[in-house]
């Protein structure tokens, strides 16, 4: 399979996905996410030695994840795997709904990322099968029973496998002052990851250190990030990841928009993520 095959498959996957919609809020015609942005790493890429020692030993390379499906004998090499990144961006309607708030996020913005979990393991259930029916192995990440989303390592909360660093390696963007990640369609966008047994070529990355794309690291200028945050979890040190974690249940308890079903939905503020310079593109 050669990379626009791949990225064919992907883009025919998303276009099926009748659940990408806001028929929550009555509006079913609306798409909740964009087509996705698409980057490939090497299996054998030296920067996922860096991951273990940066985050924690308990994150997964891809040969980790790709054997906890397949098993440790299951005959390939860390050089026969590839890494596919997968990044959704919010649609700019919701961001335009988004930079009109300044304490909650707005319904759409909570309905895109409650309605998240869902679509994704739709997502990704098909295309695994559409790969594996192509005789490919493949391993989705999102749907590993194994995947916990919070340890205690280096950072703080980290999760197996960091979906973020994983889309720097594969070319897809770098980090900015709030933590978010900066991609060509900027910093409002979720991520999957993939492991695929194919030899796809690997996506070149346009940049060298982990914050090029961020204005604040590249000439001191911006931080606009910073003033975006209703609870000061930002600085030019840095972002409070703990702060900022518990300001969802905040939020919820006293900005819940009206009229708006709470369900079981996982939260997130991503005020941060709208109204700068790195909202809909690389700065
Ligand atoms: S708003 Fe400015 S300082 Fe904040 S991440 Fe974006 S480019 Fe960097
Ligand atoms: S997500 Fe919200 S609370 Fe967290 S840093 Fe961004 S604006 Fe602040």
């Amino acid at each position: 399979m050669n990379k626009r095959e791949l990225d064919n498959l992907i883009l025919n996957t998303y276009n099926g996905l009748e659940n990408n919609s806001f028929s929550t809020l009555g509006m079913p015609n609306k798409p909740m996410w964009e087509a996705p942005l698409i980057g490939v790493a090497a299996g054998d890429d030296n920067y996922f030695d860096f991951l273990k020692e940066h985050i924690g030993a308990f994150h997964w390379s891809p040969i980790d994840a790709f054997q906890l499906k397949y098993g440790k004998t299951s005959e390939t090499t860390p050089a026969n795997l590839r890494v596919v990144s997968i990044a959704f961006p919010q649609t700019m309607e919701t961001k335009e709904t988004q930079i009109a708030e300044t304490l909650c996020p707005s319904k759409d913005w909570i309905v895109s990322r409650g309605e998240w979990e869902p679509l994704l393991k739709t997502f990704s259930g098909r295309l695994v099968s559409a790969l594996e029916s192509k005789g490919i192995r493949a391993v989705s990440i999102d749907l590993q029973p194994e995947f916990s989303v919070v340890r205690t390592g280096p950072l703080g909360l980290a999760s197996t496998w960091s979906h973020r660093h994983y889309a720097h390696a594969a070319g897809l963007g770098t980090f900015g002052l709030s933590d978010g990640f900066i991609t060509e369609k900027g910093k409002a966008v979720r991520f999957t990851s993939l492991i695929i047994e194919t030899p796809v070529e690997i996506t070149e990355r346009q940049y060298t250190g982990p914050y090029d794309w961020c204005l604040y690291y590249k000439n001191g200028s911006c931080g606009k990030c910073i003033n975006r945050c209703p609870i000061q979890a930002i600085s030019f040190e840095g972002h409070d990841k703990n702060t900022c974690l518990d300001y969802e249940d905040y939020f919820a308890e006293h900005y819940w928009p009206e009229g708006l079903d709470r369900k079981d939905y996982i939260l997130g503020c991503g005020l941060c993520q709208v109204g700068i310079p790195c909202q809909d593109k690389r700065p």
